[in-house]
């Protein structure tokens, strides 16, 4: 699952997952989880992350092939936010290609930058259970409470203005180029993100050759 911050992966990830019965791997989840035990390593990541920053090449690659080592991955998982640097999509391909395996499809959520940009700062995200809401197109039924486990909602330390536009420019020097990587592949869906949700899903089934 490949697109700008802000342009749906994660939401599109969990969905999509879900209704093929197979994991959900995002490498931001994976650092926030990490970002919130007291390690060494958290405050490394906090400082990057919060940033805009990536997390370096090894780590990450390291954190996301210990995930899919898993035995729940055997019958496929969902990549969000992963691979994100030309480098990283190397590796993963040498480490596939090991294992006998391959990425079947590289879905590219398409979204115009002002519509990312107004997601981001208007999303909102449950620590407790993962709910996630928008608060002017998909606001929770009380006002900064999850309708899922009643808990308080928050924004993400990455997601405010500043590091938002920091963000985009990674995205667009570093995660671009694997556009075209993956399109010499023959293996790229082109999915206009900025549809609702459920068109979005839709389309990513009729990509995958199944009813999502
Ligand atoms: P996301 O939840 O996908 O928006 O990711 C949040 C942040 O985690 C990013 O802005 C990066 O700092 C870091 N991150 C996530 N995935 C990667 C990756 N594949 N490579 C490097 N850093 C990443």
């Amino acid at each position: 699952m490949m697109g700008p911050p802000g342009s749906g992966k994660g939401t599109q990830g969990k969905i999509v997952a879900e209704a093929l019965k197979i994991p959900h791997i995002s490498t931001g989840d994976i650092f926030r989880q990490a970002m919130s035990e007291a390690t060494p390593q958290s405050e490394e990541l906090k400082a990057l992350i919060n940033k805009g920053q990536l997390v370096p090449d090894s780590l990450t690659n390291a954190m996301v092939f210990k995930r899919i080592e898993r035995s729940d991955c055997i019958g496929g998982y969902i990549l969000d936010g992963y691979p994100r640097t030309l480098s990283q999509a190397e590796v993963l391909d040498a480490y596939l290609a090991e294992k006998h395996q391959n990425l079947d499809y590289v879905v590219m959520l398409d979204v115009p930058e002002e519509t990312t940009v107004d997601r981001i700062l208007n999303r909102r995200f449950c620590k407790s259970c993962g709910g996630s809401f928008n608060i002017t197109t998909n606001p929770p039924k009380i006002e900064n409470i999850c309708d899922y486990c009643g808990e308080s909602l928050s924004a993400r330390d990455d997601d405010n203005e500043e590091t938002v536009l920091d963000r985009i420019k990674v995205y667009e020097k570093e995660t671009k180029p694997l556009i075209e990587f993956y399109e010499s592949k023959g293996i790229v869906c082109s999915i206009a993100g900025d549809n609702s949700v459920k068109e979005a899903t839709k389309e990513i089934g009729k990509c995958l050759g199944r009813d999502i």
